[in-house]
């Protein structure tokens, strides 16, 4: 076989694209292997130059190599260039170009290597470097970054930088409840949401787990960068299908807005700062950072460890706040809330350690200790014949055993099931309605009635929340402030009460502190009431039981007057209105399709 002929088989039979050159760079001969690569025809590359192939601003390098070459300057060369794809990609290859060796014919000869896949690699390394590799949007080096440079570009103008911290609320519960790729799923969904929500210029990045930050530039006031926050919260708030399940995302956001001393590093802490606050303020809602502002001082650890020597040594304490009949105003039922009484810090509301106990699965004993407390009280107050509703966390229901741990409070003080009543906030139903439905069918046999805490905040829908065996719904507090609004909270109150009665449940709104406030409640339909207007949470030696049925709440220091007197507790017969029918199954959807 001549040279010519073997040098034609190698052409043809070549994994690496090869062409011939004419001295100006246009094709005379292509192999499969580069038509293939470049996604094209051999007879039409043929005669064409590599110029019209090769993305344009890759050309000069390309031609000039060739010139080079040709020219002989150099026997060889070799560039790295991008060649146009028919579908719109780029193919980069490396391209090695010699003269040809069979002397009197000027031609060359290329060597096509196809090296896309080296660099698609390095990019995403470059990307992984800078941007969050579940969103793609800018990661904490590329947020430090731009806003470092946003706050150098506003130095000495009028108008600022803004930094809005955003949170998930109650992320942790789809999580551990739908499992980590619906959980990945939603924060895909709720980083696509932000980014749509605000101008393309603004950096938006994720901070890891369920924490976002937006940058906002030229902000003229914080009025302004608060309607960009609600915006971007009202985005998020559209419900997303996730593993079958609705869910409505809501987001706790704290916004912080640059002085001449700030940093990046100073500014996204006070947005953190201001973002915590809005979380413990009750969720979904923003607080803008003021220096008052103080993170928990204490180490998570460290009330860890307090908080078990607490359950232990018994510093945790319970108090009682009436829930009034609302035409009546008369207390039939108490809320039982939980305090700590810090050797050191004084009393401690539960927002201070109830999230911690939960992380620390010491929500069990708590909630255990409260529930015993809760029957011991009922049972040393036979005057009282209305209910005690306790909290319950999710982490109490199913594993945990919560019908067994009620069971022995009613054993161990000899209370009728019917006078205890159980809250389980609305996520904590999303997620019992997956591990523990059995627990709470148990206890809804044994005759405990239980309601659905803060209704309105969670995530679920509707349906899939009232499927749980539910006596009654608790509208949350936000909702209560929100009443004489006629666009939002008037129409959601009404709702409410409206979807309570017809599905025969029993309908407490909460957070009632003026006298507005309970005028509304009552026209909209409430039945019961619960707030600082009719009483704050107080702790059981300062109850009096009248024998005419009152409730009176005695101040603090007994000698400075006769305390606030309520009307009289039902009668054991009228507890009967908390009762609710069980058989909701099947109307629901129809009911609530009307309704809302
Ligand atoms: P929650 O169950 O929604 O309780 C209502 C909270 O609102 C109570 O705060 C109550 O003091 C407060 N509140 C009642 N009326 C008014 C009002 O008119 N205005 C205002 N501004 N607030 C009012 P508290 O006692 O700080 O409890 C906060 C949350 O801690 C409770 O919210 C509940 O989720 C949780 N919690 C309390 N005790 C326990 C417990 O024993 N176990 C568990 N797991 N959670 C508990
Ligand atoms: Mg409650
Ligand atoms: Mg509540």
């Amino acid at each position: 076989m001549t040279t010519d002929m073997l040098f034609r088989q190698a052409f043809i039979a070549s994994p690496i694209g090869m062409a011939i050159l004419d001295v100006e760079g246009r094709f005379r001969n292509v192999n499969p292997a580069l038509a293939r690569m470049l996604g094209r025809d051999a007879s039409e590359l043929q005669g064409r130059s590599i110029a019209d192939f090769t993305h344009p601003d890759d050309s000069p390098a390309a031609l000039g190599m060739i010139d080079r070459v040709a020219g002989g300057a150099v026997p060889d060369a070799q560039v790295q260039q991008r060649f146009l794809h028919p579908t719109g990609d780029n193919v980069w290859a490396r391209v090695t170009v010699s003269r040809s060796l069979s002397g009197t014919d000027r031609v060359l000869i290329a060597q096509i290597e196809d090296v896309t896949e080296t660099h698609r690699a390095k990019d995403l390394l470059q990307r992984r470097a800078m941007y969050d590799h579940l969103t793609g949007l800018a990661n904490r080096q590329l947020l430090n970054d731009r806003l470092a440079l946003a706050l150098d570009n506003h130095a000495g103008r009028t108008t600022t930088v803004a930094c809005v911290f955003l949170d998930v609320d109650h992320f942790k519960i789809v999580n551990d409840s739908l499992g980590h790729e619906a959980g990945d799923t939603m924060l895909v969904e709720i980083g696509r949401r932000i980014q749509n929500a605000v101008r393309p210029g603004d950096t938006v990045a994720r901070l890891g787990g369920d924490e976002f930050v937006v940058v906002l530039e030229n902000v003229r006031s914080r009025a302004a960068a608060e309607g960009v926050i609600s915006l971007i919260t009202s985005a998020v708030q559209a419900p997303v299908i996730v593993e079958g399940h609705e869910i409505v995302p809501t987001v706790s956001a704290g916004l912080a807005l640059a002085d001449p001393d700030s940093t990046a590093e100073t500014l996204v802490r006070a947005a953190d700062t201001a973002m915590f606050a809005a979380k413990q303020a009750g969720r979904a809602r923003v607080e803008a950072y003021h220096p008052t502002m103080h993170r928990e001082v204490m180490s998570k650890l460290s009330v860890e460890a307090e908080l078990r020597t607490a359950i232990r040594e018994g510093q945790l304490v319970v108090h009682y706040q009436p829930v009034v009949e609302l035409t009546t105003r008369r207390v039939v039922a108490f809320e039982a809330l939980v305090r700590w009484q810090h050797p050191s810090r004084g009393l401690l509301m539960p927002s201070e350690f109830i999230a911690i106990s939960e992380e620390a699965n010491l929500v069990v004993p708590l909630g255990s200790f409260v529930l015993h407390e809760a029957c011991r009280f009922l049972a040393s107050r036979p005057e009282f014949a209305g209910r005690v509703f306790v909290n319950v966390s999710t982490k109490q229901i199913g594993a945990a055993d919560l019908a067994r741990v009620v069971r022995s409070a009613l054993a161990e003080s000899g209370v009728e099931p019917a006078r205890l009543g159980l809250e389980i906030t609305e996520s904590g139903m999303l997620m019992a309605s997956h591990a523990a439905t059995s627990d709470l069918e148990s206890l809804q046999q044994l005759g405990v009635d239980m309601i659905i805490d803060d209704f309105g905040t969670g995530y679920s829908a509707l349906s899939s929340v009232l499927l749980n065996p539910v006596a009654g719904l608790k509208l949350a507090r936000e909702f209560t402030l929100r009443l004489g609004d006629r666009a939002t909270g008037d129409r959601i109150s009404t709702a409410m009460a409206t979807l309570t009665s017809s599905l025969q449940m029993y309908g407490v709104i909460e957070g009632i502190e003026t006298e507005a406030q309970y005028a509304i409640a009552r026209q909209h339909g409430w039945t019961f009431g619960q707030g600082f207007l009719f009483g704050h949470a107080t702790p059981s030696e300062r109850l009096a039981f009248e024998p005419d049925g009152s409730v009176r709440i005695l101040p603090e220091h007994s000698e400075s007057g006769p305390g606030t007197v309520l009307p009289g507790t039902f009668s054991s017969e009228r507890t009967g209105a908390f009762g609710f029918s069980q058989d909701l199954g099947d109307d629901l959807d129809d009911e609530l399709a009307r309704l809302l």
